[in-house]
């Protein structure tokens, strides 16, 4: 069992350094059913820290299976618009999110990925304007997990389910720094480090960026005026804010229309409770001409035909071999840890804050800018310690950015 002690740090960690909640703010946490006894934390801790109203939308693995198997197609294609409501008005009032994230990743393993498809898709759509919240960083927001049992035995598959569970227990503990005495402290020298890497990167303004790995040759233009990111973030109303725990990454906006080459994933990757796994994509002006998967070929179909946007890329992180998700040597099955354990690129839209003024500009200014849109935003892991990247300027000058899976800077 879990201490109550270390789950009230957590839960005070994500609401300080997550999503730092501000007296009279109201408070949405996405959360599984499984993980009450935190949210109850989550809950009691926020109303202290002076939240107005705390609201659980709560999920349940098994009764999103149930209704795959057993609901018809139209109730499949029709997200509710009562839902959309409810998230917009929290988000109109200026409320914190929480999004604690931890499917099963085999949940849909059975279910047919047309299914599954076309429900992501009418959500896409359906939380257009809500999306633009959170990736504009008009409220705060910050995704963080916890263990639920057939996530946790997925990870540590001869562990029984109480057992894996702690486990990930100790794993997570690590990962958020919750380890450390003063969490608070070790969270903003955290973020310093991240601060000076992208600092860095934003001083050189490479033009691209070039990736060569096993299975990996890829030239991937950089946005104009791009900016790099990580690990705090500031909100419209500057609050500055976490939206990832853990975090490990320096992130900015690719160009949508200059990224040429192949691409190997080397994790992998855990798409709404599908597996797609040893995938290679290949672009032509930043869009992908071929693809191949050894495993989840037709999910991978699906989440590219999700819409225009979705074949381009809209983010590109790099994340040191050092990383302590790294480290750790496991696959988490969860884009939240194996993300910040590896350099990725996402398919789907970019963040309008990687580039400067981007949250200020509409769809025409974003896309002459290379900004890529799209109802989709799915990270997938292509690092490793094999990987070197080249940073080339404007006039074709190239130095060395990452070797062997880290830092070439001194
Ligand atoms: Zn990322
Ligand atoms: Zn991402």
């Amino acid at each position: 069992m879990i201490h109550t002690d270390i789950l009230e740090k957590y839960a005070e960690l994500v609401l300080i350094k997550g999503v730092n909640v501000q007296q009279d703010q109201a408070v949405v946490v996405s959360a599984p059913i499984e993980g009450a006894t935190f949210t109850r934390i989550l809950a009691e801790k926020a109303y202290e820290l002076g939240a107005k109203n705390v609201h659980i939308n709560w999920s349940d693995d098994e009764l999103v299976r149930l209704k795959y198997e057993h609901a018809s197609d139209e109730v499949i294609d029709d997200f509710p618009s009562w839902r959309v409501q409810m998230m917009e008005e929290f988000a109109e009032d200026g409320a914190a999110f929480v999004s604690i994230h931890a499917t099963d990743p085999d949940l849909l393993k059975e279910i047919d990925s047309k299914r599954v498809a076309r429900a992501s898709k009418a959500a896409g759509v359906a939380m257009k304007t809500f999306r633009e919240y959170t990736m504009n960083d008009k409220v705060t927001w910050s995704v963080i997990s916890i263990p639920t049992e057939a996530w946790a035995q997925k990870i540590f598959p001869d562990k029984s389910a109480d057992e894996a569970v702690q486990a990930l227990w100790d794993e997570i503990i690590k990962m958020v720094r919750i380890d450390e005495e003063d969490t608070i402290a070790a969270w903003n020298k955290h973020n310093d480090v991240l601060e000076k890497a992208y600092k860095r990167l934003n001083e050189k303004q490479y033009a691209s960026l070039h990736l060569t790995a096993p299975g990996t040759d890829i030239e991937v233009g950089l946005a104009n005026n791009h900016v790099w990111q990580g690990g705090a973030a500031v909100s419209e109303k500057g609050t500055v804010f976490n939206p990832n725990m853990p975090t490990e990454e320096v992130f900015t906006a690719p160009h949508k229309y200059r990224v040429n080459g192949t691409v190997s994933s080397t994790k992998p990757l855990n798409y709404g409770g599908s597996l797609i796994d040893e995938f290679q994509l290949t672009f032509k002006d930043g869009k992908v001409i071929d693809y191949k998967a050894k495993q989840g070929e037709e999910v991978l179909a699906h989440l590219l035909d999700s819409d225009e946007g979705a074949k381009r890329i809209g983010e590109i992180a790099l994340v040191p071999d050092e990383s302590p998700v790294s480290q750790s040597g496991l696959i988490f099955y969860n884009t939240l840890f194996d993300e910040n354990a590896s350099c990725h690129i996402a398919l789907g839209k970019a963040y309008p804050t990687n580039v400067e003024d981007g949250a200020k500009m509409d769809d025409k200014q974003l896309d002459e800018h290379g900004v890529n849109d799209s109802m989709v935003h799915v990270d997938f892991m292509i690092g490793s310690a094999q990987m070197d990247i080249d940073g080339v300027y404007e006039d074709g000058k190239r130095e060395a950015v990452f070797r062997k899976g880290t830092w070439a800077f001194d």
